[in-house]
């Protein structure tokens, strides 16, 4: 039903809306799905928009709001970022407010006098909102002949009416009734970043949608660059001091997973890069609130340049020029893994996302699920099965650790999608050298990740070309002695010993432990000694992640036998077993460019002679934007982004009709800020021109 929908909502866009799009917002086209959600709810449909991080989904319900006559109003959980949204509405020359607890009640009464006598465009609220009586009271009026009007309700993060999605907010089961206790029914607009089939079927029959046209625009973020790397403790800790060093002059954020290593790693990182005077946030619920808000606001205002923090971190976060993401430890699931990497590049520039794991991040997880008791309103098998499932995602989130196969190919299987794009030419220039890369269909399923090959030179898939696996070669070792022996040893006594002490077992280690079990004594003992304990270990892993071996849950996990490997051994079962070691890195470590790199880039499309060095223009105008920004109370990016800023670089306007050439100058920026842009471009050139 959707996608015959959809082909009807295919009509065009009215002119007036681009017309809307290019006066407010200062972009010239719509971005791939906001075309088709604009041009349903103008023809008065419901509409359901399932759009990635980033991709835009409130330019979707703001251009109908500012053409609509009456009051659009859009209902968010998320309080912290409404001021936010009205900000840049404000600044882009709109007129919107926002109703929510933060606000006096006071000021809600001004709000909502000015809202029934038609001052505003667009109203945020928050969903518990809608049962309060006074303020249905108002809808009802509004909605009513004679009142302003509601043409349009739109449901920010839809998903939040599902009971199967993590974020189920009871609140959002109001706005069914809310939109049904109306005198004449708006269209409703919802939108998500959540995709399964089922929370996307359970958005439209909560909210009551009226056959929606659906618009997918699918998870892929093209300038996302993903990265795994496994590293130990220590490595890992002297991987990020460099990153963030060599990106000084770029916004990231640092994930741990506990506060304490938020602790220690935002002290590492303050002794790093103190000296070269750059300011290191931190953020963890154990932070005072004042703490927690100050860190939060400097890193907003692209004065704290990088910020520690624990998963707490982020929600409600709109900072669109955040460069990378890097996760000292391994999230939970690939879900929780993309949501948290997806805050980088939400403004579509080149940005990072990078991986650090080892065996360890997984044993806390493990330790973790383990020792929550669970959710008390569950009874006992339900807890059981939830832990279950949390184990299933976990190794999951291994599997994309561990797999030598394409990482954007294996998230996007993961949220069930096919790899659609066929971006052979990038690609197969990039792959070209890789020899064994992981089956295509065995990647996303958590085992075979781990490359277990039976024979060698799978064919190369075509990778995306921008993650490190695509920009990796790998070569194939054979492991087959190390993984009957560690099976051998393991079978007469499954969930007798840890990982380590099988390696040292096996590696024939003298050590106080091995002799007081009388390891020693075993046949088995000293029987892989020209391997090292780390790939001993290594290959245990790998068994594991293919189902040979098994690991127990608990705080201290010991090895058991899988079923594969009982099969692997009673059949006596010749299989070849191959690890995969990154044999060459081609990749560059830093794939989050620069803006300066983006100037080049983008200079290099252009052929016209320019005054002066893009570069420095670019940090002089940076400058500016800060002060304009902190003139107002507001974010730099308010003010314009940092796509914005390298389009004035490039372009140099010099009137009023060439700053409003530039994307993302509409005309109340080009009114308010123009005046200063112009003059520290002339004035810049003037100095350069000598
Ligand atoms: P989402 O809510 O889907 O995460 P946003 O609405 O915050 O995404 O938009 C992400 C970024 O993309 C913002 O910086 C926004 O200004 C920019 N953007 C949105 N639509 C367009 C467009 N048509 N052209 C250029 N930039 C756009
Ligand atoms: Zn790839």
């Amino acid at each position: 039903m959707a996608g015959a929908l959809e082909q009807q909502a295919g009509c065009a866009v009215p002119q007036a809306a681009f017309d809307v799009l290019k006066r407010y917002f200062g972009y010239d086209s719509f971005r791939p799905g906001q075309d088709r959600m604009v041009s349903a709810i103008l023809a008065g449909r419901d509409a359901l928009g399932v759009m990635p991080t980033g991709a835009g989904k409130s330019i979707c319900y703001q251009v109908p709001a500012l053409m609509l006559p009456g009051l659009t109003l859009v209902i968010s959980p998320l309080v912290s970022l409404m001021a936010d949204q009205v900000r840049a509405l404000k600044a882009a020359g709109a007129r919107p407010a926002y109703l929510n607890s933060t606000l006096t009640p006071g000021q809600q009464n001004t709000v909502l006098k000015r809202a029934s006598e038609g001052w505003y465009q667009i109203m945020y609220v928050a969903p518990e909102r809608l049962s309060d009586p006074r303020f249905l009271a108002f809808a009802q009026a509004a909605a009513a002949p004679g009142g302003v009007g509601i043409p349009l309700v739109a449901v920010d993060e839809a998903h939040c009416v599902s009971q199967w999605g993590q974020d189920f907010r009871p609140s959002y089961l109001e706005i069914a009734s809310f939109v049904g206790a109306l005198p004449q029914r708006p269209v409703l607009a919802a939108f998500t970043a959540t995709a399964t089939s089922r929370v996307r079927a359970d958005i439209a029959r909560m909210l009551r949608l009226d056959a929606p046209v659906t618009v997918t625009t699918g998870f892929d973020r093209p300038n996302l660059y993903f990265e795994v790397r496994e590293l130990g403790d220590k490595a890992k800790v002297a991987w990020v001091c460099n990153y963030v060093r060599e990106h000084a002059q770029e916004s990231g954020i640092v994930y741990c997973a506990t506060r304490k290593k938020v602790d220690e790693l935002a002290q590492d990182l303050w002794h790093e890069l103190a000296p070269f005077g750059v300011r290191v946030g931190h953020y963890h619920a154990g932070l005072t609130a004042d703490e927690r808000r100050a860190n939060q606001d400097g890193f907003i205002a692209d004065q704290i340049p990088v910020m520690v923090a624990t998963n707490a971190f982020g929600m409600g976060i709109d900072k669109p020029n955040v460069r990378y993401v890097i996760h000292l430890n391994a999230p939970e699931s690939i879900e929780a893994y993309y949501q948290e990497a997806g805050r980088a590049g939400r403004d579509g520039d080149p940005a990072s996302c990078v991986l650090l794991w080892n065996g360890s991040d997984f044993n806390l997880r493990r330790r973790l699920i383990d020792r929550d008791p669970g959710d008390s309103e569950l009874d006992v098998e339900q807890r059981e099965q939830a832990k279950r499932n949390r184990f299933r995602l976990l190794s999951q989130m291994e599997g994309y650790c561990r797999t030598t196969d394409c990482l954007r190919a294996y998230i996007l299987r993961y949220f069930g999608e096919q790899d659609r794009r066929d971006r052979g030419a990038g690609a197969t220039q990039q792959s070209g050298a890789r020899m064994a890369a992981g089956s295509a269909a065995t990647a996303a399923s958590g085992m075979g990740a781990a490359g277990v090959q039976n024979g060698a030179g799978a064919a190369a898939s075509h990778g995306c070309g921008n993650c490190s696996n695509c920009l990796t070669s790998f070569a194939t070792d054979d492991v087959t002695a190390a993984a009957l022996a560690v099976l051998r040893f393991v079978a007469p006594r499954p969930g007798r010993f840890g990982k380590a002490l099988i390696a040292d077992t096996l590696r024939g280690a003298n050590t106080e432990r091995i002799r007081s079990l009388h390891l020693d004594a075993e046949e088995a003992y000293g029987a892989l000694a020209t391997l090292s304990s780390a790939r001993i270990k290594d290959v245990i892993d790998q068994l594991t992640g293919c189902g040979y071996l098994t690991v127990s849950p608990g705080q201290y996990p010991v090895i058991g036998m899988g079923d594969r490997g009982y099969e692997a051994l009673e059949h006596s079962e010749r299989f070849t077993f191959t690890i995969k070691r990154r044999a060459s890195k081609q990749a560059p470590s830093t794939r989050a460019q620069r803006a300066v790199d983006l100037l080049r880039d983008e200079a290099a499309l252009d052929s016209r002679p320019r005054i002066g060095d893009d570069a420095e223009l670019f940090e002089q105008l940076r400058a500016l934007r800060r002060e304009l920004a902190a003139e107002r109370g507001v974010p730099p990016y308010i003010v314009c982004s940092d796509r914005t800023l390298r389009g004035l670089c490039r372009q140099r306007p010099a009137t009023h009709d060439e700053l409003l050439a530039v994307s993302g100058i509409g005309e109340r920026k080009a009114q308010e800020f123009g005046e200063a842009f112009l003059k520290a471009i002339a004035s810049f050139e003037d100095e350069h021109r000598r």
